[in-house]
């Protein structure tokens, strides 16, 4: 075993060798976790995290079946796949077979970002055109063409300006957007906004120009966890098909199960793509991707008669890795415990939009929930900064690692891995509802909160007794900011106290 840096040098070095703009979580103070297990992961000094954010670590950090198919590939074979390969051809038949209608050939990648780009890539030689309509917010990937397509990047300050074969939709999140409950009601928010592909459609046709794709996250993710109305993704696709387009569904982050009632999102939203792009929860943390079309345009693209390869893509090690993961998805009612638990979060963090002034709005499908923090007499107004410091608190103070996202950054975006269980969320609805009931008691003013700890062996049903009793009685509200935490050993041991400045 490698000797450990102490944290200090650790940042040093990073800060010294590795590139300023790759994202770290939680500049200020980041963290360096040395292991992972399960829905947990440890820090340097042996801090147990509960994490709600890694949608990567699909069936669990290090999860033994997965490690142990990737470490007998890896000492068997690890080649490119020029050979043939069973592991190779296994894992694009149990792609196929998820998928429905006849999304059969599959093309195998190392990413997300490189499944999109060959996803532009085939949608263009099928279509013979080049425009590509996308959403607004919308991440589809680091590499060039992927960011070309992504406003969520290119909208940033700095960021290239958006090119002309690129045309952005407003997206349809009926909270937030241009149509949304309260400024449209009694109107069908599905077709206001399908009617925004329509025009753009309409727009490309009087340049003559036809469509190549309409890409879309089945539910967007970085545009803050949005649930389309009903009918919208039906009418989108139905308008891209008649105007010569292909309907590409991003399924990179909520794919294999993740919401819950269904193994794909678009299956959820009642559509079938032309081509599905699948990537991080199917290999658990290691590279894998793929690409997942009909025959007819997997047809289109070699009759150009440029052959394809990627060097890794497909690999022996990566399909090993790729079957053990849809295996223990199986095998573990992954799904099922998504639907679960999803649920049982769904319903409690609803009836927070009822307690706390600062929850606005509450969305989600499965264990793919978003929890818009607002703030002003609306609950319109997004409280971007109460959002920070509630990431930054749930860390500090409950070891709960959440994050927050969306285009005002103020959606807490829950997204952990498929194992996380009913006792698992009742730990994050303790935390989080500590960190709300600070911001309830300060009216959002969320600065300068103290706090000393005390051991006490409190069991969980106790402790939610005692805080319904506070949050319920007015002569208490000076303790309600009193919190429980968790400790690793599931055990109720630390209280703390801090009263609001
Ligand atoms: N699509 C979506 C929806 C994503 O969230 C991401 C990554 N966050 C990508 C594509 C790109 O995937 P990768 O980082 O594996 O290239």
């Amino acid at each position: 075993i490698k000797e450990q840096m102490s944290k200090v040098e650790t940042i040093k070095l990073r800060n010294r060798h590795v590139g300023k703009s790759c994202q770290l979580f939680y500049k200020s103070d980041p963290l360096k976790i040395v292991r992972g297990q399960g829905q947990y992961m440890f820090d340097e000094t042996g801090t147990r995290y509960l994490d709600c954010i890694n949608n990567v670590a699909h069936v669990g950090h290090c999860h033994p079946r997965v490690v142990q198919a990737g470490a007998e590939q890896m000492a068997t074979l690890s080649t490119n796949n020029r050979f043939l390969h069973d592991e190779l051809v296994r894992c694009a038949q149990t792609l196929a077979d998820k998928m429905p209608g006849n999304l059969s050939v599959c093309f195998l990648v190392n990413s997300g970002s490189e499944a999109n780009d060959l996803a532009l890539r085939l949608a263009k030689t099928h279509t013979k055109q080049k425009d590509v309509i996308t959403l607004d917010h919308a991440y589809h990937g680091h590499l060039s063409s992927v960011m070309d397509i992504s406003p969520y990047k290119f909208n940033q300050p700095g960021g290239e300006p958006k090119p002309d074969h690129v045309h952005v939709a407003a997206p349809p999140d009926v909270y937030r957007g241009k149509y949304n409950k309260f400024n449209t009601k009694g109107q069908d928010l599905g077709k206001l906004y399908a009617q925004e592909v329509t025009d753009i459609i309409q727009k490309l046709r009087e340049q003559g120009k036809g469509v190549s794709a309409f890409i879309a996250e089945s539910l967007q993710s970085c545009g803050g966890q949005i649930i389309p109305p009903d009918g919208y993704l039906q009418t989108v696709y139905d308008e891209v098909r008649k105007a010569g387009g292909v309907c590409i569904a991003d399924e990179v982050q909520v794919g294999f199960g993740r919401v819950g009632s269904h193994y794909w999102a678009f299956d959820m939203l009642g559509v079938v793509p032309d081509i599905v792009t699948v990537a991080k929860p199917m290999g658990n943390g290691h590279p894998v991707g793929a690409v997942v079309t009909t025959p007819e345009i997997a047809e289109s693209f070699a009759a150009t008669g440029v052959s394809y390869f990627n060097t890794y893509g497909g690999n022996p090690v990566s399909c090993a890795i790729a079957n053990a993961v849809m295996q223990v998805i199986e095998d573990e009612h992954l799904q099922e415990n998504a639907l679960k638990v999803g649920n049982y979060l769904l319903k409690e963090c609803t009836d927070m939009i009822y307690e706390f002034d600062c929850v606005g709005d509450v969305r989600g499908s499965g264990l793919f929930l978003g929890i818009e923090l607002v703030k002003g007499g609306d609950k319109r107004q997004p409280a971007t900064e109460e959002a920070h410091w509630v990431v930054n608190r749930m860390k500090d103070v409950h070891k709960i690692l959440v994050s927050s996202d969306g285009p005002n950054d103020n959606v807490i975006k829950l997204k952990p891995p498929m194992v996380f269980n009913i006792e698992n969320a009742e730990e994050f609805l303790l935390g989080f509802r500590e960190c709300l009931s600070l911001l309830q008691k300060q009216g959002s003013r969320a600065n300068g909160v103290t706090q000393t700890s005390i051991i006490c062996n409190l069991p969980s049903s106790k402790i939610h007794e005692k805080q319904d009793h506070l949050i319920n009685d007015p002569d208490k509200q000076q303790v309600l900011n009193y919190s429980q935490i968790v400790s690793t050993s599931f055990v109720y041991k630390s209280k703390l106290f801090g009263r609001s400045p």
